[in-house]
């Protein structure tokens, strides 16, 4: 990557942070609260270097192909992976030596495979519920009936670790209809850890808000929003 390139993604890293401390302030959180997980599809391992060198830590695949190809280049670099895209089930062992948390699990056959993957490889992984929040039929994730259901299910696997929720907002000019998305990931956060169920008591995290929706999700109480083309550049 040439220094121009690593300068535009520090600056634009920089923008997005100054964007996630203004809209936690204007709703009275603390921007403190909110992680930044930087998407990185379709990137170079140069261009990930260079954003993991302004200091992005988070980052997050979502095609295991993409993943397994860049592990080896950003091995020697600090840097938590998560995996936030649709997971076959034959691409789980590929994937699994690469991610500390997978944040797509939506059925509990995926999940179930996940924790024997998990116990074979003598690891725990840490995981987050997808929910279709916006009903969408173009959207993976649980249905929002059905998430509790699948919390209990999860919470009940030894190897999985239930870390929160993750959503993608309403794909809609809508800003009523892409907030009521979030509040929905919210309210069902909010139920489980209600619920009291074995395993779900750390199922804190709210992953929702991207580069176009982040100020209705940390409105909404997100804990970590999802960035891509805003540090990238749109993507080709
Ligand atoms: C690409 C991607 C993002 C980031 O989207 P941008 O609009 O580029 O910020 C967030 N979440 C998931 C699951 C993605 O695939």
């Amino acid at each position: 990557m040439d220094p121009d390139g690593a300068a535009r993604i520090a600056a634009r890293l920089a923008q997005v942070r100054d964007r996630i401390a203004a809209a936690a302030q204007s709703v009275g959180r603390d921007p403190a609260e909110v992680d930044l997980l930087l998407a990185v599809k379709t990137q170079t391992p140069e261009a990930v270097l260079a954003a993991i060198d302004a200091g992005a830590h988070l980052l997050g695949h979502n095609r295991a192909q993409e993943l397994v190809a860049m592990g080896p280049a950003l091995a020697g670099a600090p840097h938590q992976m998560h995996f936030i895209g649709h997971l076959q089930s034959n691409k789980i062992h590929q994937a699994l030596p690469w991610v500390g948390c997978v944040q797509s699990v939506d059925s509990p056959l995926l999940a179930t495979r996940l924790d024997r993957a998990a116990g074979h490889a003598g690891r725990s992984l840490d995981v987050f519920l997808q929910v279709n929040t916006s009903g969408e039929e173009t959207k993976w994730g649980v249905d929002p009936g059905q998430a509790l259901d699948l919390a209990y299910a999860v919470g009940a696997l030894s190897h999985l670790g239930l870390r929160g929720l993750m959503t993608i907002g309403a794909n809609t000019p809508d800003p009523d209809e892409v907030r009521a998305s979030f509040e929905r990931l919210a309210q069902i956060r909010d139920q489980i850890l209600a619920s009291g169920a074995p395993g779900t008591n750390q199922a804190v995290e709210l992953s929702m808000g991207m580069s176009g929706d982040l100020e209705h999700a940390i409105a909404a109480g997100s804990t970590m929003v999802r960035i891509g083309s805003a540090v990238f550049g749109p993507r080709t």
